[in-house]
């Protein structure tokens, strides 16, 4: 009977970034370890992919026609606290054991102590407030609460973004997603078979419907998998359908600091198109064979309405057409004056307009400035009346963090794009002058608030030669990866493992501080002890399977040991 190893796309990612990250993150211990605290960008990450799901959900098989302009409208702002919630909750984990990156780490454990004196004047200088305020007492013992209350301080502007990003997309992105698409599943757990021997091999089934010439079971097949069934897990953010052309499309949500060409370009590579439609095309395929020749819906399928419906008018099974990325923007961390004096060491805050904005706090002497005391701007750069571009003056100006997310939301879901009058003097059309609301007190903005923090969503194509690619190679690593680990786990003493772990999983050391900092720095250069057993240091815990197939594997590994 062949063994069964499951594996997913971010552990075979992991392989190709590190062969001795693939070995700690997924088999040290058994069932591999995880940093004990999260880092900032994947909770971040995570929670606001829990709120998009609880907004997809609702909208599975939802129709654009009847009523649904009203039913949209009146539901929405519910939807919308109810993804906020769940996506809060979920961040709420790593309350207290959020990691920072390396370098703003680094800054944080660089920061000299700084006497009470000094600290109570930088204090009182960046508030505005006098030297002698009582109030900055109780600023001065936060401060020197030190790292606890900038956790706190953390997670509060953390779970601030993640708001902000989820109802940006609720008001900005939902409805025209929904226009052009109608959601079919949302975060669907699949697996199929990448490499196996059984009679009625899946990946035979995947190879066949790419026309290829050859059974799997041929010798070069045999030989490769070795008595291993390797099963590969998927969960799609959602699976999508055209409304225009019925082709189907894979939903993949990702957030990032800021936008460059390069991240662009790397999309069009990513293997998430590929691995992720195998299982929905196996799946739809034998559905659509099972409703076609029987029209029985078996109970345990789990099947929509609304994919019943698809299924049943298709003339053939159908394919996934490709992957549509939609990126959300958080802004990058840069170091924050205020802040660093507030707490007593270097601190960074979120540059997001969603979480920060620009406070009227003086007025210019002479003249008119145009905008009053306390009057809000969530853009430095504006435009003028006459067209020309500006920027705030920062004496006026001040940034700091918004301390009610929904109603900020809200100021800046209320935006119009103004037009200038017809000017009769010289003839001139009204002509578009940018965007304004009370959330831009001084001036226009070249785009709308919420529309900024998204990247026009990129559409990447699948390609049956590539997945044939992708398809071999992936397999033959895999099972690589699974006898290699066997390897390991064979060996009889601590000697013997540390040297299979130099040959079979080498450390890459090109990908431990780039492009982000590894979790696993700690344990790879460090002493002998920290190597042998990193679970007893403290700073790692056992993984979590992330995969509903592996759980419960687990559970039934868990079961027999108790037996
Ligand atoms: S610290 Fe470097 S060598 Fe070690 S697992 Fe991470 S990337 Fe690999």
């Amino acid at each position: 009977m062949s063994k069964v190893v499951y594996t997913d796309r971010s552990r075979i990612e992991s392989f190709q970034r590190c062969n001795r990250l693939r070995w700690l993150e997924y088999h040290q211990n058994g069932q591999g370890i995880a940093s004990a605290k999260k880092s900032l960008p994947l909770a971040v990450g995570g929670a606001v992919h829990r709120g998009l799901e609880v907004l997809l959900r609702a909208m599975i098989g939802e129709d654009p026609s009847d009523e649904w302009h009203g039913h949209i409208t009146a539901v929405s702002m519910r939807l919308e606290d109810q993804a906020v919630d769940a996506a809060i909750s979920d961040l709420a984990q790593y309350r207290g054991s959020l990691a920072l990156d390396t370098s703003e780490a680094l800054a944080q454990a660089s920061a000299v102590p700084v006497p009470d004196d000094v600290m109570r004047s930088q204090l009182a200088e960046s508030l505005g407030m006098s030297i002698e305020d009582a109030g900055l007492d109780a600023l001065m013992t936060t401060q020197q609460g030190g790292q606890k209350a900038f956790d706190e301080y953390l997670w509060r502007e953390q779970s601030a973004l993640v708001e902000g990003l989820v109802r940006a997309y609720a008001r900005r992105r939902l409805r025209p997603l929904l226009e052009e698409f109608e959601v079919l599943e949302v975060e669907r757990e699949g697996t199929w078979e990448l490499a196996g021997e059984s009679d009625s091999c899946p990946q035979c089934d995947s190879h066949n419907q790419l026309n290829r010439p050859t059974s799997c079971h041929d010798a070069w097949h045999r030989e490769t998998l070795r008595g291993y069934s390797i099963v590969f897990c998927s969960r799609p953010d959602a699976l999508l359908r055209s409304r225009s052309d019925n082709s189907l499309y894979l939903m993949s949500f990702k957030t990032a600091a800021t936008w460059d060409r390069r991240k662009e370009l790397d999309a069009q590579h990513d293997m998430q198109g590929l691995s992720e439609g195998v299982e929905v095309e196996r799946r739809l395929g034998e559905w659509w064979h099972q409703l076609h020749t029987t029209k029985i819906v078996e109970d345990g399928w789990g099947m929509s309405y609304a994919m019943r419906e698809y299924l049943s008018e298709l003339p053939s099974p159908p394919r996934i057409l490709g992957i549509r990325y939609e990126y959300l923007l958080k802004g990058y961390r840069g170091e924050d004056k205020d802040l660093s004096a507030r707490f007593g060491f270097k601190v960074w805050s979120q540059r997001s307009h969603l979480v920060r904005r620009y406070r009227a706090v003086s007025l210019p002497k002479k003249g008119e400035g145009g905008f009053s005391l306390g009057d809000y701007c969530w853009s430095f750069d504006y435009l003028r009346e006459d067209g020309m571009e500006s920027k705030l003056y920062y004496g006026h100006w001040k940034s700091e963090p918004v301390d009610n997310v929904k109603a900020w939301i809200d100021m800046l879901d209320d935006f119009q794009e103004a037009m200038s009058a017809y000017d009769s003097t010289v003839g001139q059309e009204p002509r578009p002058m940018g965007w304004k609301s009370r959330g831009q007190a001084l001036g226009y903005t070249k785009e709308h608030p919420l529309d900024a923090i998204f990247i026009p969503p990129i559409t990447v194509y699948r390609n049956d030669d590539d997945l044939r690619d992708w398809l071999e190679q992936t397999e033959a690593q895999e099972v690589r990866v699974a006898e290699a680990v066997a390897e390991v786990e064979a060996a009889t003493d601590s000697d013997e493992e540390r040297s299979a772990l130099n040959r079979l999983f080498p450390m890459t050391r090109r990908a431990c501080e780039y492009p982000t900092s590894c979790s696993f720095v700690k344990v790879c250069y460090a002493g002998e002890e920290m190597k042998r057993d990193p679970l007893a240091s403290g700073l790692y815990v056992r993984r979590q399977a992330n995969h509903e197939a592996e759980r419960e594997a687990w559970s039934g590994v868990e079961q027999e040991r108790g037996r």
